[in-house]
């Protein structure tokens, strides 16, 4: 789980994880795990949609019922708040993900 939060290979915890932002390497570059063989596919985004739309719907009602905003600043508001915590916490996710296959030895392929 360290080695997942690090973003590094969840064999060796020396080589790095992702190639940019999100995009796994290949291979890792201190041990030569085969990290092409685990994907995440869409398991992150779909981690994502339940444990944020937990959080935010009731926010949401919550915002409502206080201030009664117009529809539009609900829109923006929940909007922003979402792809932001998203973007921020998706390499994460994906990181913990591939570690789970790895731990289990289960890839993709
Ligand atoms: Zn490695």
């Amino acid at each position: 789980m360290r080695r997942a939060l690090n973003g590094t290979c969840p064999d060796c915890g020396q080589g790095k994880l992702f190639q940019g932002k999100i995009a796994l390497v290949d291979q890792c570059s201190h041990c030569g795990l085969d990290i092409s063989r685990y994907n995440a596919g869409d398991g992150p985004a779909t981690l994502l949609i339940f444990i944020y739309g937990a959080l935010i719907v009731p926010m949401a009602f919550l915002l409502e019922t206080l201030l009664e905003p117009p529809l539009w600043v609900h829109a923006i508001v929940w909007g922003l708040v979402m792809l932001g915590a998203t973007l921020l916490s998706l390499r994460v996710i994906k990181a913990v993900i591939v570690a789970k296959q790895f731990e289990f030895q289960t890839p993709e392929t």
